[in-house]
């Protein structure tokens, strides 16, 4: 029987990448929720509504929400997910430093996450998905066969957003993903609509000095219990 699999934590924590293995090994679908509200504040930026100091216009946003059509499709050769903003490949966009620094105030706001959440659980109605994000265990799939909680010191999440940043070309100063890491840990946990948080039944995984073969390995146990 399949069954929903919900991987949350702090940003750059590694859940992404064990989510996809751990999908692939399994023959399920991954989603990755956070690339949607990243894909949602890329929009704004390229319409304009975020003024110098960083605030949004709210009710043009509002307005447009239904403008705003996000699907993912898999790359055939590395038969990894890649993200469509109103179909445009936005995949390598949407992991910059300047749509990072946006992100967490986008995805503070109510009206967004009711549409994506609704598009989430859409998505999870097929079961044998692995999501991935900061409010599946909580708030998209309370009733998740399975839950995670990741977590990994600021400094060793920093570290790796800088490594994957750098592999990609996009150099960006580590102190500046490190205040960044920490802005959106910040953000995600005091916001009024489903905070960041552990929901009491996941498993807590805190992966600072864990290989990924590691972790790989303690998520598939997890699975099969
Ligand atoms: O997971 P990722 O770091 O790509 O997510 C980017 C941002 O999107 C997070 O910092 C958070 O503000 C927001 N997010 C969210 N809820 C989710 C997934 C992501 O609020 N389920």
């Amino acid at each position: 029987k399949k069954i929903i699999i919900a991987i949350d934590g702090f940003s750059s924590c590694g859940k992404s990448t064990m989510a996809k293995d751990l999908a692939r090994e399994i023959g399920y679908i991954y989603i990755d929720s956070g690339a949607m509200y990243r894909a949602v504040t890329l929009y704004c930026i390229e319409q304009g509504l975020f003024d110098e100091a960083g605030n949004i216009d709210e009710e043009t946003l509002k307005a447009h929400m239904n403008d705003i059509h996000i699907s993912f499709q898999l790359n055939p050769e590395t038969q990894r997910p890649v993200t469509y903003l109103n179909g445009v490949n936005v995949e390598d966009r949407i992991r910059s430093l300047e749509v990072s620094s946006h992100v967490s105030p986008v995805a503070a706001l109510g009206f967004v996450r009711e549409a994506l959440v609704k598009q989430q659980q859409e998505m999870g109605k097929e079961k044998g998905i692995v999501m991935d994000g900061r409010d599946i265990g909580t708030a998209v799939f309370p009733e998740a066969e399975l839950k995670i909680f990741v977590t990994a010191s600021a400094e060793i999440r920093a570290q790796r957003r800088y490594d994957e940043l750098k592999a990609k070309g996009q150099e960006a100063s580590f102190e500046d993903i490190l205040r960044n890491v920490e802005e959106r840990d910040r953000i995600d946990q005091s916001r009024a609509v489903s905070p960041l948080r552990k929901a009491d039944d996941a498993i807590l995984l805190d992966n600072s000095y864990l290989t990924i073969a590691e972790q790989k390995e303690w998520l598939k146990t997890q699975f099969e219990k």
